[in-house]
């Protein structure tokens, strides 16, 4: 799937550039909501906005190569992606997984690094070109990307 370090075919830029402002869009939109809702949970909406530095990069890339893609996104133009890594999976908006949860004996696992035996998680929501990757994070895995809880 199409992540910022692939190549992009020039015919397909425009939509490229189209679905990452998209991606973004649903970032701030998210970074802004969450925090009305539960300011408690999420205290700080710029938390979500943060500068991408290479070793970043290189962790979310491999998740985002991790997740399964839907059939839209294996196979269609490029658009934006949400890369749910609670259930493993990379969906267009048509695909969004509303009604699905992740396998419960995934409770007290960090959707980043597999690690089991956590109690507590940080969300994160990082964007990272066409994609908005979203996952509970364990301390190790917060910090690393930069979102401290
Ligand atoms: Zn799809
Ligand atoms: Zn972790």
């Amino acid at each position: 799937m199409t992540d910022d370090t692939t190549p992009v075919n020039p015919a397909q830029a425009d939509q490229v550039r189209a679905a990452v402002r998209e991606s973004n869009q649903r970032l701030r939109a998210m970074a802004a909501t969450t925090h009305v809702i539960d300011p408690d949970r999420f205290p700080r909406p710029r938390a979500y906005e943060f500068k991408i530095t290479e070793q970043r990069r290189r962790k979310v890339t491999e998740v985002i190569r991790a997740a399964h893609p839907c059939r839209h996104i294996r196979t269609a133009g490029p658009r934006p992606v949400t890369v749910w890594l609670a259930l493993e999976i990379a969906t267009c908006a048509e695909c969004d997984p509303l009604h699905k949860s992740p396998p419960s004996d995934h409770d007290d696992r960090c959707d980043w690094c597999h690690t089991h035996g956590y109690r507590t998680f940080t969300p994160v929501a990082i964007q990272a070109g066409v994609a908005l990757v979203i996952g509970d994070a364990c301390p190790a895995c917060a910090a690393e990307l930069g979102c401290p809880s």
